[in-house]
């Protein structure tokens, strides 16, 4: 495709977060892969958002005849990342009776009396679903180990917990895939300051925001730790650069389609026997409501 807009370069390799990745390096500004510019993205998000919606809804047809399968978006990013944007501007492409959103805040006290993995456990897709997570998990390794929610020793073993548990959900079937939205401090100042501008935005302004990202540097050691340590091929990771909300979106778009495309999923065939099933419409009066003639259940 050089030259020419759009993905010269498939996501799915220059975001995947690889051997040797370093946070230091990242540049949250850039937008690997793309030619082209924000109106090139949105009519490329019309394109690929059709193609996600068909695929959402041959996942779910399939969850109704027997499929175990599904589909996992994990989203973390610091305060004012984007991930209310992508779960309303990607996530929102598809119908949402087949979409499943989680949003993990402070553990409830319900939640503190089970283990960690207990309410993210509650929240798992369902056999043809794509689930969202806005937070997940991997709030024990960010906010739990910056601030030391836990002894260090504790929140040490989280690593491989987490490993374990997202093998576990793979294997039964959900394709997991993690983003992490990755700003620059001045971006984040900027959002946060433009929440001040408008007063549609007040409720999203958390005076804490601002003490959080005092913590800037623990964050991305315990997101480099993650990275490093929580990258297994059946649940990689892909660094997003957040800076400009139209790549990110973008690339979100492009990983779950082609995630999703992976599956390999084609619409279920028909249950009935469809030449007889036209028959029988072409035979009714469309102002007459009655019963047709019964048929017998057609092959598959
Ligand atoms: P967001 O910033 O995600 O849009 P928000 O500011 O509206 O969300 P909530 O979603 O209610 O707030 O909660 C998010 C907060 O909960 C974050 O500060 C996050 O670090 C914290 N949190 C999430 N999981 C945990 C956890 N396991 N332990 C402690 N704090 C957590």
């Amino acid at each position: 495709m050089s030259g020419k807009q759009g993905w010269h370069h498939s996501p799915t390799e220059a975001l995947k977060v690889g051997p040797g990745f370093s946070l230091a390096d990242f540049d949250p500004g850039a937008t690997p892969g793309w030619h082209g510019g924000k109106a090139d993205a949105e009519a490329e998000m019309t394109r690929r958002g059709a193609d996600l919606d068909a695929l959402q809804e041959q996942l779910f047809a399939r969850g109704k005849e027997g499929d175990t399968r599904s589909v996992l978006l994990v989203l973390q990013g610091v305060d004012s990342a984007g991930k209310d944007g992508i779960v309303s501007h990607v996530v929102g492409l598809v119908n949402p009776m087949g979409v499943k959103i989680t949003g993990f805040g402070v553990p409830t006290e319900e939640e503190r009396k089970h283990d960690y993995l207990w309410r993210i456990r509650n929240a798992l897709p369902s056999a043809g679903q794509v689930g969202v997570f806005d937070r997940s998990h991997y709030e024990q390794l960010l906010v739990v180990r910056v601030h030391n929610l836990v002894p260090p020793a504790t929140w040490e073993t989280y690593y491989d917990q987490i490993n374990a548990f997202e093998a576990e959900v793979a294997a039964a079937g959900t394709t997991i895939v993690k983003c992490a939205l990755l700003i620059s401090p001045a971006e984040q100042l900027r959002r946060l300051e433009a929440r001040l501008d408008d007063p549609s935005k007040y409720w999203k302004y958390n005076p804490k925001d601002l003490d959080e990202r005092g913590n800037w540097n623990e964050y991305q050691a315990a997101y480099q730790a993650i990275f490093d340590r929580c990258s297994p091929a059946a649940a990689p990771w892909y660094a997003i650069p957040g800076d400009a909300k139209w790549y990110a979106r973008l690339a979100v778009t492009e990983l779950l389609a082609a995630a999703m495309e992976g599956l390999g999923l084609t619409w279920p065939a028909a249950t009935f026997d469809v030449a007889a099933e036209k028959v029988r419409i072409a035979s009714l009066d469309p102002d007459a409501p009655e019963a047709p003639p019964a048929t017998k259940p057609g092959p598959r």
